[in-house]
C-alpha cells in the first residue's frame, strides 16, 4: 500500500520523505546514498523504505470508494 506515516520499531515520521527518496532512486542514485541523502539515519527506519512494495496503485481499482 502507501508507505506508513511512522516506523514501526522507533515510532519516527517517516513518510514525508518518500518522495524525495523515490526521486533520488529513480536519478540513479544508490539507495543507501538516497537514504543518507534524505536524513534516514536509524536501521529500523531504513528497513522501512528498503522492504516497502508500493501497492497503492494494484490495489486501488478494487477499492469499495471509487464505485
Ligand atoms: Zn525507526
Amino acid at each position: 500500500m502507501i508507505i506508513p506515516i511512522r516506523c514501526f520499531s522507533c515510532g519516527a515520521v517517516i513518510a514525508h520523505k518518500w518522495e524525495e527518496f523515490q526521486q533520488l532512486k529513480a536519478a540513479g542514485v544508490e539507495v543507501s546514498d538516497a537514504l543518507d541523502k534524505v536524513g534516514m539515519k536509524r536501521y529500523c527506519c531504513r528497513r522501512m523504505y528498503v522492504g516497502h512494495i508500493d501497492l497503492i496503485y494494484e490495489t486501488a481499482p478494487f477499492s469499495t470508494a471509487i464505485q
